[in-house]
């Protein structure tokens, strides 16, 4: 199958997946660095926030679906800023602009989850829901300047395990100021007795301008844990004690319960994405197009795909982010995916840095996978830096 985008001709063989970008939250979260925008700073219209957003994601579905002739997405996932304070029949006209023959994710924040609004969510054909939890410690909710409460959280987690038949996604954050071991632990234990079948762990990242980073830097005795990767791991153990299984570095799920969306980034197959700020990637033999929407929000409603920059990436900058994506995995790359894609050997393009991570007992090369070790992937950033050393220095 053949697009033509920016003027580059762009060769497929599996349907691209959907990234739906909600972009509204009642109100910021002090650590949050996604686009999303409190309703009142939205553009004056005469429609409600949540039916104008509604209305200008389909249409621009619609004109992407045409430009990459899609007649049905791989996977689709919903997420945001806060989906979930899309009404029932917004979701109802959303899930019906498009067709899907996989997974359907959409985040949820513990506040918006009713019964109604689950049984709805499930009619509209949403097949994995992921709930923003993030800490079941009040404390640590106020110190990352998250709304909602663990109360609010215990209910959702209730009405979730009543009245929801998909599959269930929590997300925790590891690394919060103030969180102890002991915390982290009891949030583990208190989620895996519900049934959750995917938890996404990650650690808190203090991005520049963030009102958090502000605090950190201009309150005294308010800091990160200084036990942070020990806090980790010892989520990670427990988690895997609960049965869940890490598969990417920050994922874990119980066996045959992954993110198909998520593995397509990690696989760097194709998707495309709608919203202001979305992201679509696109492969282009072995080189990549990517397009990345405007955050002017009266720009994307006049005309959703029209305000967007567009980047060609070139061979070996391709290359370089399959190494980036595919060794988050647990499962690695594959040899034989790589060869087709690049028509070379992953053990020749990075000879080195494997032959020294595999002495090192850190990565691991086994039939078709190339992986690295449970001991190798909290490196990831440094095997990735001797990727990168020798990948542009050759
Ligand atoms: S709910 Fe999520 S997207 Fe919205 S502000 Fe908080 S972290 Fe950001």
């Amino acid at each position: 199958m053949a697009d033509r985008t920016a003027g580059r001709v762009l060769i497929r063989s599996t349907a691209p997946s959907l990234y739906i970008h909600v972009p509204v939250c009642t109100r910021k979260c002090d650590y949050c660095d996604f686009f999303s925008c409190a309703p009142e700073t939205f553009p004056p219209d005469s429609l409600p926030v949540p039916d104008r957003i509604t209305r200008t994601l389909i249409r621009e579905i619609t004109q992407r679906s045409t430009e990459f002739s899609v007649s049905r997405w791989n996977t689709v996932y919903i997420g945001g800023g806060t989906p979930s304070l899309l009404s029932p029949d917004n979701l109802a006209d959303l899930c019906s602009s498009f067709s899907c023959s996989g997974e359907i994710s959409m985040e949820a924040n513990p506040e918006s989850i009713t019964g109604p609004w689950l049984a709805a969510a499930a009619d509209c054909g949403i097949t994995r829901l992921s709930i923003g939890i993030q800490s079941l410690h009040d404390p640590l909710l106020r110190a990352v300047g998250r709304r909602g409460s663990v109360n609010a959280a215990r209910k959702a987690l209730d009405t979730v395990a009543d009245f929801w038949h998909g599959q269930l996604s929590v997300d925790l954050i590891c690394g919060i100021p103030g969180q102890t071991d002991t915390m982290l632990l009891d949030d583990i234990r208190e989620v895996s007795r519900y049934p959750v079948d995917h938890v996404s762990l990650y650690s808190l990242m203090v991005e520049p301008g963030t009102p958090l980073s502000r605090r950190l830097e201009h309150t005294p005795g308010f800091h990160l844990p200084d036990n942070e990767q020990d806090l980790w791991f010892s989520a990670r153990d427990a988690l895997e004690e609960a049965g869940f299984l890490q598969y990417e570095v920050s994922n874990f799920a119980k066996p045959g319960k992954e993110c198909h969306h998520n593995l397509v980034y990690w696989h760097m197959d194709p998707y495309l994405g709608a919203g202001p700020s979305a992201v679509g990637t696109m492969p282009n033999g072995d080189e990549s197009v990517r397009y990345t929407n405007t955050r002017d929000l009266t720009a994307w409603f006049s005309d959703p795909s029209q305000h967007q920059d567009i980047e060609h990436i070139s061979r070996k900058d391709t290359l370089f982010e399959v190494l980036l994506m595919g060794f988050r995995l647990n499962a690695g790359i594959s040899r034989k995916r790589f060869e087709n894609r690049f028509s070379t050997d992953i053990l020749v393009s990075i000879a080195q840095a494997v032959d020294s991570w595999e002495k090192r007992g850190l990565l691991v090369v086994e039939g078709d996978s190339v992986a690295l070790t449970r001991n190798g992937l909290p490196l990831l950033n440094r095997f990735i830096s001797d990727c990168m050393e020798e990948l542009f220095h050759q």
